[in-house]
């Protein structure tokens, strides 16, 4: 047979397999073991793939239990571990049966057909296949990874590999084994291990990067979100009201902004205390997202202030939903405890087409003036402003000035 390329050298390719194992597993490690996701089960599973290649190397040398049984059952304990770090990864339970099996099956394969090279690698390339097809269906199965691009890497990277495996099992049966053995050189054998250098790489950075892109989504929640009350914090509302008003000048929609305030909240924690304080705040913010339409956006500006963001929207409709809030928190008073803390707001909003020029935080500064104008008229109101350009609406709703 000619070949394109001259042959692979198996024994360097299994050592240059090796190599690439061992390195990839510090590399992963050094990323931390206290991370529940998996990182730490990838890496072992890459020191037993190492450990099962130096093994194979070592055929003829070292006695056939060691590179035989034991390299073998090194190998299923690889994807074994795979399929654990996977599992890890969806915050899974660990699937000892499935995981522990196949390594007990193979090795009990490999002793019982230690003379037997023709079955054993066609049994071995079987139970490898089912481990490899476990391995992805795990990884987008119940749930799908979300952004996908590392699961992608890592099927890219697993999926040959598993349908090269499976052809090979299935080849060998038919037309049984090449007679030279595991270490001479072979365009399948040179194949195979040149396809399982490339998994370590494409697989086990796949899997990095599926950890790193959560991470990240967590900090971008993180940075956009109040850890207290759960909705959008003073950043996250800032950049929405910069862009809605960029929009709302283009399209020449009316828009709207209410800043509510908690009224004489410094009682309620010094009547009932901090916690209870917080969890007011938390309920609160719970009655805001539960009434407010789907394109509205609830975040909390400060302590006890909360800004709506209300696109779309011109003076009237803005004040019957600020009614409608003001009622809502009214009459859901905050179980703490055993007993119900009654809660009032009081509403400050500021309702106007924008004029190129306008900034966000003009309309705050005139839905915060409102919201003095409510604190003054008594509490549990709204008040209403516009941009100091602007003429009030022609008819308002009744709103308790
Ligand atoms: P007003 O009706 O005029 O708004 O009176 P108020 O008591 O609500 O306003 P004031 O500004 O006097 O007090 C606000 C209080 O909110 C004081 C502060 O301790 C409390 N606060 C701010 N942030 C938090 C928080 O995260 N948790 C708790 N429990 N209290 C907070
Ligand atoms: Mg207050
Ligand atoms: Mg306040």
């Amino acid at each position: 047979m000619t070949f394109l390329l001259p042959p692979l050298d198996i024994p360097t390719t299994l050592q240059m397999i090796v190599a690439a194992s061992f390195t990839m597993a510090a590399a992963l490690a050094a990323m931390g073991p206290q991370q529940r996701d998996g990182i730490s089960l990838w890496a072992l599973a890459l020191v037993l793939h190492g450990g099962a290649f130096a093994l194979f190397v070592l055929r003829g040398q070292a006695p056939d239990w060691a590179s035989i049984v034991l390299g073998n059952a090194l190998l299923a304990g690889t994807l074994a571990l795979l399929l654990g770090a996977v599992q890890q990864f969806h915050a899974r339970p660990l699937p000892w049966m499935a995981m522990g099996l196949p390594v007990l099956g193979q090795a009990l394969l490999a002793t019982l057909l230690l003379d037997d090279y023709r079955w054993r690698l066609a049994g071995i390339n079987v139970v490898l296949t089912l481990q490899t097809a476990a391995v992805l269906w795990a990884l987008w199965f119940p749930q799908r990874p979300q952004p996908a691009r590392g699961a992608v890497l890592v099927t890219l990277g697993l999926a040959p590999h598993t349908l090269l495996l499976a052809v090979r099992a299935g080849w060998v049966a038919w037309y049984g084994a090449p007679n030279q053995g595991l270490l001479q050189s072979g365009t399948t054998q040179g194949v195979t291990f040149l396809t399982s250098y490339v998994v370590i790489i494409l697989a086990s950075l796949g899997f990095v990067l599926m950890t790193k892109d959560r991470v990240d989504a967590a900090n971008r929640r993180l940075a956009t979100t109040d850890a207290l009350t759960g909705v959008a914090n003073r950043r996250a509302l800032i950049q929405a009201l910069d862009r809605d008003m960029a929009l709302a000048l283009r399209t020449q929609e009316p828009y709207a902004v209410m800043m509510l305030d908690l009224d004489h909240f410094k009682n309620v924690n010094d009547r009932h205390g901090h916690l209870a304080g917080d969890q007011v705040l938390c309920h609160v913010a719970g009655v805001l997202r539960q009434r407010l339409r789907a394109q509205d956006m609830v975040g909390r500006y400060g302590g006890e202030e909360f800004l709506v963001l209300m696109p779309c929207t011109a003076a009237a409709g803005a004040l019957e939903a600020a009614q409608a809030l003001r009622q809502a928190v009214e009459q859901s008073p905050c179980p703490y405890g055993g007993q119900t803390i009654p809660i009032t707001v009081s509403i400050g909003v500021c309702a106007s087409p924008l004029a190129p020029g306008d900034s966000w935080d003009q309309l705050i500064h005139v839905a915060d003036q409102a919201l003095y104008s409510a604190k003054q008229a008594g509490r549990n109101r709204v008040a209403w402003a516009p941009l100091p350009r602007h003429a009030g609406p022609e008819t308002l709703p009744n709103t308790e000035f």
